[in-house]
């Protein structure tokens, strides 16, 4: 289970352990064993469960496959 969420400001990376800033995106993913992790946009383009497209000739964030 993938879901992207937008940050409240008290939301921490399980990864890097940064505090995501409000309002910017990031995501839930629920790995097997039902371990729910928080990644930053960064952390999640790292294990790519992101990439960017382009879209209207600008870069946007996706947390899902194609
Ligand atoms: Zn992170």
């Amino acid at each position: 289970m993938r879901r992207g969420c937008i940050s409240l400001g008290n939301i921490q990376c399980d990864d890097c352990h940064q505090i995501i800033p409000h309002s910017e995106r990031y995501l839930v993913i629920e790995e097997e064993g039902g371990v729910t992790l928080r990644l930053c946009a960064d952390c999640s383009l790292k294990r790519d469960y992101a990439h960017y497209k382009v879209e209207k000739g600008e870069q946007v964030l996706t947390f899902f496959p194609e």
